[in-house]
């Protein structure tokens, strides 16, 4: 039963990559659109809007978590990074300005960095 539910879970939640044929998993965290982007600079979470995507880092740097704000939910792409990890090795983490927009308006969405 838990199988299935995880199953479930991740078919809702796999989106179309615009690199690959396949679908990435998209993670729903408990984070909240309003306070959603950790700034180091800051020390604070800033808003994020609907199509943002950015970097934190964890574990003291050791980790790097890739996060984006979707239809009000805040989302780990980890996935999508590893797939077009060329476009997203560029990302600073921590960052106060969010760096990566959607590009599309539906799937499977392009990420370009803002100007
Ligand atoms: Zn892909
Ligand atoms: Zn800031």
């Amino acid at each position: 039963m838990a199988q299935l539910a995880a199953d479930l879970q991740l078919a809702v939640h796999r989106l179309p990559c615009a690199r690959c044929s396949g679908r990435h998993l998209w993670l729903p965290t408990d984070l909240s659109p309003q306070a959603a982007r950790y700034c180091s600079a800051c020390r604070v979470r800033h808003p994020a809007q609907d199509g943002d995507l950015w970097a934190e880092s964890r574990l003291l740097g050791l980790r790097r978590v890739f996060l984006a704000c979707q239809d009000g939910r805040v989302c780990q792409v980890n996935e999508l990074a590893r797939c077009q990890a060329e476009l997203f090795a560029k990302l600073q983490p921590d960052c106060h300005r969010c760096q990566l927009r959607r590009a599309e308006a539906a799937p499977p969405y392009r990420f370009v960095y803002r100007k």
